[in-house]
């Protein structure tokens, strides 16, 4: 079936038992055994192990994806993490320079001091990657496509290609096209990274993460006990408040997209606008890929502003209808001066804004916009 009828469908079957249409919450963090002291065949027994609004949109999650299992997580940051953790100390793994601030963090500053050998490539030089791994010793290339903030497009076909002849996996942050643009495990990759939080969740009131693995393997096996034992599971209200949300994803983030090209094009154009990051636009040099390997261009994108930071924050303050606040995916769009969030690792340049665009009509952006720009 195609994805808007999975979306819809996939973990919201009519219940047996009630006749339910749409999905229960079940909050019971146990379960009761079998007379014989046994648990029944597909039950569940406590639920940090497993639930069943967590087991409905995990399974959910892994249809839209493409993948054989996925593990849902509470926090983006939680599902980075399990991965990383799957991982054995002394490996070595090359990351995308342009990607979500806080994968660096986890990697460098938390599971570096373990012994995790971490690296950082760009992602868009094919050659740059092949040079950097080491043989027998790198097990995971992570990438972010489009990327964050500077929505750089990496070629993940090619790149899982390059992991593969390394006898190593390639993961990819999928959270800002989600599997409606593009699917990387049928582009070759072996796991997707989410935040939830951001299209799935929609409007920005969940906080979520997932891993979902092309197969079910000893790695996937891996995953599954980092996310069991160490408990940074997802609750299931946010699990049900996912499944809530994902039958409308496909409307959403096309919608978005449609909104986030006319802003771009509008952008471009300004004079005060030195430089629009937007794969959508054909002055983007990751257009050509990107219109191969995404169903559309999303809709995050960035500019840089003439001036330096003072100029930038200038503009942000002056804006009305986009919110001044991080994250994104969500009805309402969003503006942030991007590397005051990063903190000092940050190597987003000083005059850099980031948008992320929602649901309202384009041409209220497009005004919002304009005005913010003409002082
Ligand atoms: C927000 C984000 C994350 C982190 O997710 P949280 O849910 O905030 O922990 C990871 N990757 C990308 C691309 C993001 O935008």
């Amino acid at each position: 079936m195609k994805l808007e009828t999975l979306a819809t469908h996939l973990g919201r079957e009519v219940e047996a038992a009630s006749g339910a249409v749409s999905p229960s919450i079940v909050l019971a963090t146990t379960f009761e055994r079998g007379a014989d002291g046994a648990y029944p065949p597909g039950s569940h027994m406590y639920s940090r192990v497993s639930n069943p609004t967590r087991a409905a949109w995990e399974r959910a999650l892994a249809g839209l994806e493409g993948g054989a299992v996925a593990f849902a997580l509470a926090s983006g940051q939680a599902a980075a993490a399990a991965v990383f953790q799957s991982l054995d100390p002394t490996d070595h793994v090359l990351i995308g320079d342009d990607r979500y601030h806080g994968t660096r963090a986890v990697a460098s500053d938390l599971f570096a001091r373990w012994g995790l050998q971490v690296e950082y490539v760009d992602t868009t030089d094919l050659n740059a990657v092949r040079a950097r791994f080491r043989p027998g010793r790198t097990r995971l290339l992570w990438l972010e496509s489009p990327s964050n903030p500077l929505t750089r497009v990496s070629d993940i076909t090619a790149l899982a290609e390059i992991a593969h002849q390394h006898q190593a996996l390639c993961a990819v942050d999928n959270t800002w096209a989600s599997p409606v643009l593009q699917r990387p495990l049928a582009l070759g990759a072996d796991l997707v990274v989410h935040s939830t939080t951001k299209y799935f969740g929609g409007h920005s009131d969940v906080l979520g993460g997932a891993v979902v693995c092309a197969r079910e393997d000893a790695f996937s096996e891996r995953v599954r006990l980092a996310q069991r034992l160490v408990g940074g599971v997802q609750a299931p209200f946010d699990c049900w408040l996912l499944l809530r949300s994902t039958p409308t994803l496909p409307l959403r983030v096309r919608a978005q997209a449609a909104n986030a090209q006319r802003v771009a094009e509008f952008l471009a154009g300004h004079p005060r606008v030195a430089a629009t990051h937007y794969p959508g636009l054909t002055s983007h040099p990751g257009h050509a890929l990107a219109a191969r390997q995404m169903a559309l261009p999303g809709s995050m994108l960035s500019i840089q502003v003439q001036g330096g930071q003072a100029e930038a924050l200038d503009i942000v303050a002056r804006c009305r209808l986009f919110t001044r606040a991080t994250s994104l995916g969500g009805v309402e769009s969003l503006i942030e001066h991007r590397a005051s969030v990063e903190g000092p690792h940050t190597t987003t340049p000083a005059n850099l804004l980031r948008l992320s665009i929602g649901i309202e009509h384009a041409d209220d952006l497009i005004d919002d916009l304009r005005q913010a720009l003409a002082a």
